[in-house]
C-alpha cells in the first residue's frame, strides 16, 4: 500500500468476500470473523435483509442534504428513542457523535469542564481525542481542547471531580478499546446520582456497546441509569457509515438552527440499513438467543483459559475480552493461520466480536480454534 498513509498497523490479508459470519481471503482461505469489523456487522457480513432495503433506497435517491425534510430520518429516530423523550442528531462516524455530545453539552450547560476516564475511548478527532484517556491516542498532536479532566474508571474519587462546575461527564459502560473493562453498577449510579446534584450532564459512549451487542439495545439498560445524551456508530447501519447523538428533549433548545450540522448526516442509504438494523435487533427472539449463546461462550471462555496464570474472561454479551498472561498478538495470528478472526484492546488483552447472529456451531468452531491457538501453542511456548 504505497499510497495510502501507514497509520494502521494491518494484518496480512485482504478480505474480499463475507457472509454472516464466514470471510473470505484474496487466496480464497475462508475465516470466521470474530471481530464484525470492530463491532460494526452485527447482523453479520453482507445480510440479505439489509442488502434488499439498500438495494431499493439505491434505486429511489441517495442524498438530499438536511435543507430539506426527511421521513426516513424521522423514522430511525423513532426507533432509536424507543418512544423515550429524547432526540437524534445524525451524523456519519463515532467520533461525530461524541463531538456533537461535547458541543451539545457545553452549549446547554454554559460550562466547559468535562470528565471522562481513564483507559476511555472516544474517538481520533480533536474533541473526542481530547475526551480519550490513553495518552498513546494523544501524544505528538500538540494543545489538546481544553476543560477535560480525567478520573478513575471504577474508583469512588471519580465522585469527588464532579462539581458545580461541570458540564458533562462522559463514559463507556464496557470499555472497549481500553481492554474490555465492564463499570460496575452501583458506581455507575453514583455517578449518576452525583450528575443530577451538580447538574452535569451524563453521556454514555454506546458507540461499541450499542446495538445489541451487550445483549441489550443498549448497555445503559443494564444499569438502571437515563443518560442525558448517548452516542451510537458502529454496529448501527451493519457497515455503512453511519453515527447518531441522543439527547433528551431539554437539551434541544440549545441545538437550534445553524448550531450544528453535517452534509452527509443523514445519508439515505445509511439510514435504510439502520432502520433494518433496528427492526431485526427489536424482535424480541433475537436478543432471548442472543444472551443465550454469550452466556455459553463466556462459560467456555472461562473453562478454557483456567489454566493460564493471571487470565481472566470480562465483558458482557458478545463484546468479550480475555486477559491473557502476555501479548495477544501472537494468539491473534495462530487464531488467523487456523482460520479465526480475533482483535485485541490493549497489549495483553484478546477482544473477541462475534457477528449478534454467529450459531452455535460457529462459536464451538471457533472455541476449539482458540483452545488450539491459546492453550497448546501458548503453554508450550511458556514452557
Ligand atoms: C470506535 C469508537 C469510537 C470512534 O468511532 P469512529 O467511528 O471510529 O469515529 C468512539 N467511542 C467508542 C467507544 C468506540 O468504540
Amino acid at each position: 500500500m504505497k499510497n495510502v498513509f501507514p497509520n494502521y498497523k494491518r494484518y496480512p490479508i485482504e478480505l474480499v468476500e463475507g457472509k454472516g459470519t464466514n470471510v473470505k481471503d484474496a487466496q480464497g482461505k475462508t475465516y470466521l470473523d470474530f471481530t464484525s469489523g470492530i463491532a460494526v456487522c452485527n447482523l453479520g457480513h453482507v445480510p440479505d435483509s439489509v442488502k434488499t432495503v439498500v438495494e431499493a433506497q439505491l434505486n429511489k435517491i441517495w442524498h438530499t442534504s438536511n435543507l430539506y425534510e426527511s421521513s426516513l430520518e424521522e423514522e430511525v429516530a423513532a426507533k432509536i428513542a424507543q418512544n423515550e423523550a429524547y432526540q437524534v442528531f445524525f451524523c456519519n462516524s463515532g467520533t461525530e457523535a461524541n463531538e456533537a455530545a461535547i458541543k451539545l453539552a457545553r452549549k446547554y450547560t454554559h460550562k466547559e469542564k468535562i470528565i471522562s476516564f481513564t483507559q476511555s475511548f472516544h474517538g481520533r478527532t480533536f474533541g473526542s481525542m481530547s475526551a480519550t484517556g490513553q495518552s498513546k491516542i494523544k501524544k505528538g498532536f500538540g494543545k489538546l481542547v481544553p476543560g477535560f479532566e480525567f478520573a478513575t474508571f471504577n474508583e469512588n474519587s471519580a465522585l469527588e471531580q464532579i462539581d458545580e462546575d461541570t458540564a458533562a461527564v462522559f463514559i463507556e459502560l464496557v470499555q472497549g478499546e481500553g481492554g474490555v473493562n465492564v463499570a460496575d453498577p452501583t458506581w455507575v449510579q453514583a455517578i449518576q446520582a452525583k450528575c443530577e446534584e451538580t447538574g452535569a450532564l451524563l453521556i454514555v459512549d454506546e458507540i461499541q456497546t450499542g446495538i445489541g451487542r451487550t445483549g441489550t439495545r443498549y448497555a445503559f439498560e443494564q444499569y438502571a441509569i437515563s443518560p442525558d445524551m448517548y452516542t451510537l456508530a458502529k454496529g448501527l447501519a451493519n457497515g455503512f457509515p453511519i453515527g447518531a447523538m441522543i439527547g433528551k428533549n431539554k437539551l434541544a433548545e440549545a441545538f437550534g438552527p445553524g448550531s450544528h450540522g453535517s452534509t452527509f448526516g443523514g445519508n439515505k442509504i445509511a439510514l435504510a440499513a439502520a432502520k433494518q438494523v433496528l427492526t431485526e435487533i427489536d424482535q424480541p427472539a433475537f436478543l432471548e438467543e442472543l444472551n443465550i449463546k454469550a452466556a455459553d461462550f463466556k462459560k467456555q471462555l472461562t473453562a478454557l483459559v483456567k489454566g493460564l496464570p493471571g487470565s481472566e474472561v470480562r465483558g458482557k454479551g458478545f463484546l468479550l475480552g480475555i486477559e491473557l498472561p502476555g501479548p495477544a498478538d501472537e494468539v491473534i495470528a495462530a487464531c488467523r493461520e487456523n482460520g479465526l478472526l480475533v482483535l485485541s484492546a490493549g497489549p495483553n488483552v484478546l477482544r473477541i466480536l462475534p457477528p449478534l447472529t454467529a450459531t452455535e456451531e460457529e462459536i464451538a468452531a471457533a472455541l476449539a480454534i482458540l483452545n488450539d491457538a491459546l492453550l497448546e501453542k501458548w503453554m508450550i511456548q511458556e514452557g
